[in-house]
């Protein structure tokens, strides 16, 4: 809108119907006064100001326009008939005013200049805007600059805080940072500790992690600059992502030698400790077996009797300690399978037998579903049966007082699946992924069952060696399947 301030209406009469027959829309004022105020109120894109007027004259009011930020961009076109002289002019322009026009006017002279001050209005006003978002962009940069560098600020000085050796590296594996302790293993902040030289692979898999933005996790050994002796490590990187996209990497080197060390020296005192335990054992087998055949003979059913008791924890002491030795050739790579072809249906049927055999004072059934595994498979028949005797001998033991244990079997995917499926106490969910680890045992189990915990670490790497699958699927309170499946090939 255009504002003409003029105090003769003649004058504005003509004006505005010059203006409006041009298309544009038009406000008036016949003072300074009231211009002042209608600028306030309203957006005005030109002025056309009379100088001559009573009261505020033209540069007055231009003056103080110049002074409010709101009015200060709108071009001012000066009106006068009487002060042509040059300083009036110079003036006009002073205070701010765009341009000057003398009376009488010449309606297509003013037209072009309405029109000129219109556009650069609208560009000025453009152009503000522009640069009014720019200014915005460039404060909330900052802003985010400032609050990013919070952020690393606290993150180095956790990571100083820490008895572990931290480093962070950017989006390409480069190191950013490194803390006091990772001086003890490397002399300088760009170059990672030296590996042991069997170690050295963990840099291509952290190459390869780097490129796919997967987290890192390797034991390794790294050598302390300090004594040239190396010491085994956990190394963890973690990447740091924005927007999706890996924006940098947090790594630490968790010293675990001593752990290592007390782990193998148990592994070694268990493997020590269950051969030991073994010679007396089988001797005192034997001997068990020479005294029930001569009480058979006398026909002593007490002594019998006890004998029996005698066999069956003998039989128990000899699963506990070949479980043990299971372990310690576990940890030394050593548990041995001997593939050979036999028939999965029979070694399920025996299995079955045993368990009910050894379970004779128990009153529970083992039913059978699903289709009958007569294919011969490829496997070590002593090791799978283990799997299947201990996966039921828990179903048994961790459902006291329930009526039966479902065996199912079937083919599918070209492997051959056995589940073993009780209606006992359950597994919470949080424990299920843990029981296939070694020593495991559930909390609120442990007590009222007596166990090591290890059968299951053992079954699942028996079946691991035969490329089979295995897992858990249970109820709290309404029971537990178990189940293991090998491939058919
Ligand atoms: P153990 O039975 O000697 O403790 P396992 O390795 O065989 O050791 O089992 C590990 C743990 O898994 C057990 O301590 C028990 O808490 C849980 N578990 C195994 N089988 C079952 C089952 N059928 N029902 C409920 N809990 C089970």
């Amino acid at each position: 809108m255009i504002l003409i301030v003029d105090d003769k209406p003649e004058n504005i009469f003509s004006l505005r119907s010059l203006l409006e027959t041009k298309g544009f829309q038009v406000d008036t004022a016949l003072s300074g006064e009231e211009a002042l105020k209608n600028v306030l109120k309203k957006d005005y894109a030109l002025i056309i100001l009379d100088v001559q007027m009573p009261g505020m004259d033209g540069f007055e009011v231009a003056e103080t326009l110049a002074g409010y930020s709101k009015t200060k961009e709108i071009p001012i076109i000066f009106l006068s008939a009487v002060n042509t002289d040059k300083k009036f002019i110079t003036k006009g322009y002073a205070s701010g005013g765009i341009d000057y026009i003398t009376k009488p006017v010449d309606p297509d002279i003013l037209m072009l200049k309405v029109k000129t001050f219109y556009r650069l209005y609208e560009q000025t006003l453009a152009l503000n805007e522009v640069k009014r978002k720019l200014q915005q962009e460039v404060e909330s940069r900052k802003q985010a600059q400032e609050e990013l560098k919070i952020k690393v600020d606290f993150l180095h000085t956790v990571l100083e805080t820490i008895p572990q050796i931290a480093f962070t590296a950017d989006s390409n594996g480069h190191i950013t940072f490194v803390n006091e302790n990772w001086f003890k293993y490397s002399r300088s902040t760009v170059d990672l500790p030296e590996f042991h030289p069997e170690d050295t692979l963990i840099h291509t898999f952290f190459e390869k992690h780097i490129e796919s933005g997967e987290p890192f996790e390797a034991e390794i050994r790294i050598k302390s600059v300090i004594s040239n002796v190396y010491r085994f490590h956990l190394l963890r990187i973690i990447p740091i992502k924005e927007g999706g996209r890996v924006s940098s990497w947090v790594g630490t080197f968790t010293d675990i030698e001593d752990q290592k060390q007390v782990e193998s020296k148990k592994d070694e005192f268990l493997s020590i400790a269950s051969h030991e335990l073994k010679t007396p054992l089988t001797s005192i087998k034997a001997y068990i077996q020479l005294l029930e055949r001569l009480v058979r003979q006398e026909g002593n059913e007490n002594v019998s009797t006890y004998i029996h008791r005698a066999q069956d924890q003998v039989i128990k002491l000899e699963s506990l300690i070949a479980d043990l030795l299971d372990i310690s050739k576990i940890e030394n790579g050593k548990l041995k399978v001997n593939f050979a072809p036999f028939d999965l249906e029979s070694l399920v049927e025996n299995a079955i037998d045993t368990i009910l055999h050894t379970h004779e004072h128990l009153d529970i059934r083992i039913e059978r579903e699903g289709e009958p595994l007569n294919v011969d498979v490829c496997a070590d028949v002593i090791r799978i049966e283990q799997v299947l005797i201990n996966f039921l001998t828990n179903a048994i033991k961790y459902s006291p007082g329930t009526e039966k244990v479902i065996v199912r079997t079937e083919i599918k995917n070209g492997q051959a699946y056995v589940k073993v499926r009780d209606f006992g106490i359950g597994i919470p969910k949080e424990k299920q992924e843990h029981v296939f680890s070694k020593f495991y045992r559930v909390e609120e189990s442990s007590v009222k069952f007596q166990g090591l915990g290890i059968g299951l670490y053992i079954c699942a790497e028996i079946v691991r060696q035969h490329n089979g699958t295995y897992g858990v699927e249970s109820e709290e309170g309404e029971g537990t399947t178990f189940y293991f499946s090998i491939p058919l090939n």
